[in-house]
C-alpha cells in the first residue's frame, strides 16, 4: 500500500519539557505528591493551595547535615526562621536536631513559643530592641551584634543585668562574591571587625565566644565559604592572641543554593546549584587551612535556609479563565497571584499541570488573580493547552514564599503538610474577613450606624 504523503513540520523545542528530542530534567506532570493526589487535595482543601512534604524537608536536612558531619566534628544547624516560620516547618527542623536562627523580637518570640530554650537561639540581625537584648541575655542567647550601637546598647544591657553575656560579632568581608554585602555586621578588611573585638574587650562587659559570617545568598561558588571560614579563623586567633578570649564556635549564616532556577540561569537549577558535599569540603577546608596546630577546632553552626526548604514546598493552583495575549500567544488566569509567589522575582519555577494531557507544550503566560498589570507569575511557560478547572503546580516555593506572602486583594490561602505516613494535615488555615479585619479598628463617627456619618455626605452630594 502507498503511504499517505505527510508535509515536514516545525516544532519548537521547548527546553525542560518531553519531546522527541529527549526528557527534560523534569517529570511534565505532577500529579501526585508524595503518593498524594494534588486533584483531591485540591477538592479537599480548596484552591490555591501550599503544600509541604514533611520526608522532603527531613531527606534535606539530614543529607546537608551528613555532609557536614562526616568531615568536621562539631557542627549545628540553627533553622533560618525568616525562610519559613510556618510551626509545622520550624518544629520539623527542630526534631532533626536544628537549633533556632531569628532575625527580630517576633521572631524570637516565635522560637520560645514553640517551646525553643533562649540558650538554642542565635539572635541576628541589623536591629534589636532594648527589651529583646534584655530577654536574650536574661535567657542565654547566643546575640550576634551587628554594629557598634548596638554593641554599645548591649553594654548598658549587660550593665544593667549584672551580668557578662557571651556574644558573637557579625563580619563582612570579601569572599569573592560581587557585590560584597556590607548591610550587616563589621568590615573584616578595613579593620572594623578587629575594632570591635577590641572594644568588646575594653569594656569589660561582654565575652566574645562567637564570630559570625553570612555572606550572601544562593552562593554558587562553594569557594567563597572557604574563604570566609579563613577569615574567621584568622580573626579568631587574634582574638585569642591580642584579647584573651576564646572563640568557641563560629557560624558561617547560610546562602546555599536551591535546586530552583535564578531567571538568568540556562541550565535548570537541579543541574547547577553545587551539593551539600561541595560546600562542605570548601568550607571545611577554609577552617582547618588556618587551624593552628593543637589548636581545639571552633563548633560550626549554619543556619541553612532556602537549600533546605524550598524542596520541600508545593504551590497547586487552577485555572480559571483562558485568554490570548495581544500578539496571540495563549495566556491563563490562575487564582493565585504574585502576593504569594513573591519568588517569582527570582526564579524559573518548575510549573507543571497536575494531570496528564497529550497535547504538546506551547509557551504560555501565566497571570496571576489579582487586579493589578505586573501580577504575572511567568511570562513563558513551556505548558500544553489547559482548559478552565485545570490545575498547575508551581515547585519549589518552600524558601520565602510563605513568610513573604501578603494579604492583598484576595485572601491567603490553606497550607497544608502531607506526612512521612502520608496523612495530611492543614498546619495553617485559609485567612478569613475576621482574620483580616481583626486589628482595624473603626472610629465612632465613622460607624455605619453614627447619625451624622454616611448620611451627611449623601446630603452634601445631593
Ligand atoms: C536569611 C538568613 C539566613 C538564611 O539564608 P538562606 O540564603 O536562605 O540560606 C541565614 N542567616 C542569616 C543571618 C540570614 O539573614
Amino acid at each position: 500500500m502507498k503511504k499517505t504523503y505527510s508535509p515536514p513540520v516545525i516544532e519548537r523545542n521547548v527546553i525542560g519539557m518531553m519531546n522527541k528530542h529527549g526528557h527534560g530534567t523534569s517529570s511534565p506532570v505532577c500529579d501526585v505528591i508524595d503518593g498524594v493526589r494534588v486533584a483531591d487535595l485540591l477538592k479537599e482543601h480548596g484552591s490555591p493551595l501550599f503544600i509541604y512534604s514533611e520526608r522532603a524537608l527531613r531527606e534535606k536536612y539530614r543529607a546537608a547535615h551528613r555532609a557536614f558531619s562526616k568531615r568536621y566534628a562539631s557542627v549545628q544547624f540553627a533553622w533560618s526562621y525568616k525562610t519559613n516560620y510556618l510551626k509545622a516547618v520550624c518544629q520539623v527542623f527542630h526534631q532533626e536536631g536544628a537549633i533556632a536562627e531569628v532575625v527580630s523580637d517576633f521572631e524570637y518570640d516565635k522560637a520560645r513559643n514553640l517551646g525553643v530554650p533562649g540558650h538554642q537561639i542565635i539572635y541576628n540581625g541589623p536591629y534589636k530592641t532594648r527589651a529583646s537584648l534584655e530577654r536574650a541575655v536574661a535567657e542565654g542567647a547566643k546575640i550576634q551584634i551587628d554594629n557598634l550601637d548596638e554593641l554599645l546598647l548591649l553594654e548598658d544591657v549587660a550593665r544593667q543585668a549584672g551580668k557578662k553575656p557571651d556574644v558573637g560579632i557579625r563580619v563582612f568581608a570579601d569572599c569573592g562574591i560581587q557585590p560584597v554585602w556590607s548591610k550587616f555586621g563589621f568590615q573584616y578588611e578595613n579593620y572594623d571587625a578587629y575594632r570591635a573585638i577590641k572594644r568588646i574587650h575594653a569594656g569589660g562587659k561582654l565575652n566574645l565566644t562567637g564570630l559570625h559570617m553570612h555572606v550572601g545568598t544562593f552562593i554558587l561558588a562553594p569557594a567563597a565559604y572557604g574563604v570566609a571560614a579563613a577569615k574567621l579563623m584568622v580573626l579568631a586567633e587574634v582574638a585569642r592572641n591580642e584579647f584573651g578570649f576564646t572563640v568557641e564556635y563560629i557560624d558561617l549564616g547560610g546562602g546555599f543554593a536551591s535546586s530552583n532556577t535564578l531567571h538568568n540561569q540556562y541550565l535548570p537549577g537541579e543541574q547547577s546549584a553545587p551539593s551539600f558535599d561541595a560546600y562542605a569540603e570548601a568550607l571545611v577546608d577554609g577552617i582547618h587551612s588556618q587551624l593552628p596546630a593543637g589548636r581545639v577546632p571552633p563548633k560550626l553552626y549554619l543556619e541553612t535556609g532556602r537549600a533546605l526548604v524550598d524542596d520541600a514546598g508545593y504551590l497547586a493552583t487552577t485555572v480559571r479563565a483562558v485568554k490570548r495575549t495581544a500578539t496571540g500567544q495563549p495566556a491563563i488566569v490562575v487564582d493565585a497571584g504574585v502576593n504569594l509567589l513573591y519568588t517569582a522575582n527570582w526564579y524559573k519555577f518548575n510549573i507543571r499541570p497536575a494531570q496528564p494531557t497529550m497535547s504538546a507544550p506551547t509557551p504560555t503566560v501565566i497571570y496571576g488573580c489579582l487586579c493589578m498589570n505586573i501580577d504575572v507569575l511567568r511570562d513563558q511557560a513551556a505548558l500544553p493547552s489547559l482548559g478552565v478547572g485545570d490545575a498547575i503546580v508551581f515547585h519549589p516555593v518552600g524558601a520565602y514564599n510563605q513568610t513573604q506572602s501578603m494579604q492583598f486583594i484576595t485572601y491567603r490561602p490553606r497550607a497544608v503538610m502531607i506526612g512521612m505516613n502520608g496523612k495530611v494535615e492543614v498546619i495553617r488555615e485559609r485567612e478569613d474577613l475576621r482574620y483580616v479585619e481583626e486589628m482595624e479598628r473603626l472610629p465612632a463617627h465613622l460607624q455605619p450606624e453614627a447619625p451624622d456619618a454616611g448620611n451627611k455626605l449623601v446630603k452634601l452630594r445631593a
